[in-house]
């Protein structure tokens, strides 16, 4: 197949069966530091697209023949370049599968765009920092794109779309690390109000000479985002952060912020994940599924 990669087991979103817009070589109107393809300059054209038949046909077989939990579109490079990506998704969505679209962001501002990505069940836009000079330095984008633009397109998109709309940062060292860029993100955050935020740091070799930040680091970071369901893939334990916390302590700390399992693990000391427990048992913690992740929430 040529288009149809996976499925594969994503800790984001579940099992993902992925359909790759772009499988012949890069189209990205970004040339991220981090990007794990090869640097490009950016480009906001899609030379020869395949048509939607030649697409939808590999579509329906491949969802007859395997078992996964969201279909996922995606591109070497930036899937919503594809010109034909409203015909598509309206086919695909006949098919009865759940959705799901991972963008750079760049062309939210365009109105078309924001009504075909609210044709999705879930959207993932890209947003690694709210500093125009910082997006420059890290997501190096075509000229005629300016982050101001993406930001004022991500309000309006949260204001029509009823899905599952998430937002990812990725983190890269000596770059958008700084606390002062976490707090400057709250502030926009605040305004765009995802129902979800990915905070990552480079896992796969990158396209320039840049390194990943400490999972700890991320954990800091995120401290700095408040009253959003924040999701950091870890590969590993990573330190218990708190003391053991009582019943109370629990309660205000997934009120300020709700933890995923993995939260739970890595940032409760055992004691403390029984009290948890308790807590779960007693009803006075929720749960509650963002994009395929499962979220604990106080409900006093
Ligand atoms: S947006 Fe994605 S594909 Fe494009 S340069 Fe950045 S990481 Fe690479």
């Amino acid at each position: 197949m040529k288009y149809i990669f996976g499925p594969v087991a994503s800790r984001r979103f579940g099992l993902s069966l992925g359909i790759d817009l772009s499988p012949d070589k890069k189209r990205c109107n970004f040339d991220c530091i981090y990007c794990e393809l090869e640097p490009s300059k950016p480009t906001i054209f899609y030379d020869n697209p395949p048509s939607v038949e030649e697409i939808f046909e590999e579509v329906k077989k491949a969802v007859n023949h395997y078992r996964f939990d969201v279909l996922t579109i995606t591109s070497n490079g930036e899937p919503t370049l594809y010109p034909y990506l409203d015909e598509l998704i309206t086919k695909i969505k006949t098919l009865n599968h759940k959705t799901l679209i991972l963008s750079n962001s760049s062309t939210i501002n365009k109105e078309t765009i924001r009504n075909t990505l609210k044709k999705f069940d879930i959207v993932k836009l890209s947003l690694d920092s709210a500093n125009e000079k910082t997006f420059k330095k890290i997501d190096r984008p075509h000229k005629s794109i300016n982050l101001k633009d993406i930001i004022d397109g991500m309000k309006k998109f949260r204001e029509m779309y009823k899905g599952e709309f998430i937002i990812e940062v990725l983190v890269v060292r000596g770059i958008n690390d700084k606390e002062e860029e976490f707090i400057q993100l709250n502030e926009v955050l605040k305004e765009i109000k995802p129902d979800r935020v990915d905070i990552s740091t480079i896992d796969r070799p990158p396209a320039y000479n840049v390194k990943p930040v400490d999972e700890e680091r991320l954990f800091e970071l995120s401290k700095f985002i408040e009253n959003q369901h924040i999701f950091i893939p870890t590969r590993k334990k990573l330190k218990t952060e708190f003391e053991e916390l009582s019943k109370e302590e629990i309660l205000t700390t997934l009120k300020k912020r709700p933890f995923t399992e993995n939260d739970v693990k890595n940032l409760f000391n055992p004691n403390t994940q029984k009290i948890f427990n308790d807590l779960l048992k007693e009803k006075l913690i929720e749960e509650v599924w963002v994009g395929g992740v499962k979220f604990y929430k106080s409900i006093v």
